[in-house]
């Protein structure tokens, strides 16, 4: 057993013997102030309250200390199976954002043929119906959507 360890140990008996001590003492106190009542004189052994009290609270923080380790597994243990559910739960509503957002972008960049299909950006047939996707600009000759009314490139009439 190392230092820490019998440190610990320690802390954790005189947490005890605190808590436990301070426990008698309260009672004794209250017990004094309450019987007290019946002799209607100053509580005898009302003093002890004021010893016990703060002893009880210096055995619980005795107690915290040695009990550290234990507390800090247990709620490590207790508070993990809480943030992977949280995780589960999350991570759908997660990737159905996440492909919102990548098809909302990538829709931008679809060329969509009057049948409904949608093609890549770059297409010039329709992989659907096989239709002419682009036309080319009789001004510049540029490669046009074939549903453009202007070119976007010269801004000449198609
Ligand atoms: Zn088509
Ligand atoms: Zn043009």
């Amino acid at each position: 057993m190392d230092k820490h360890e019998k440190n610990k140990r320690l802390f954790k008996i005189l947490g005890f013997v605190f808590l436990g001590v301070g426990l008698i003492l309260s009672i004794i106190g209250i017990a004094s102030f309450f019987e007290s009542f019946f002799y209607s004189d100053w509580p005898e052994f009302f003093w002890c309250c004021f010893i016990g009290f703060p002893m009880m609270g210096v055995g619980g923080m005795l107690l915290s200390i040695g009990f550290h380790r234990e507390i800090a597994r247990y709620m490590a243990k207790e508070h993990a199976p809480v943030i992977n559910e949280a995780a589960k739960d999350i991570s759908p509503a997660v990737k159905t954002v996440a492909s919102a957002v990548k098809d909302g972008l990538s829709n931008e960049n679809k060329r969509v043929c009057s049948c409904g299909a949608e093609n890549d950006s770059d297409s010039v047939f329709c992989k659907s119906c096989g239709k002419r996707l682009v036309s080319t600009c009789s001004a510049c000759g540029a490669v046009v959507p074939s549903d453009a009314e202007y070119c976007p490139k010269c801004g000449s009439k198609i």
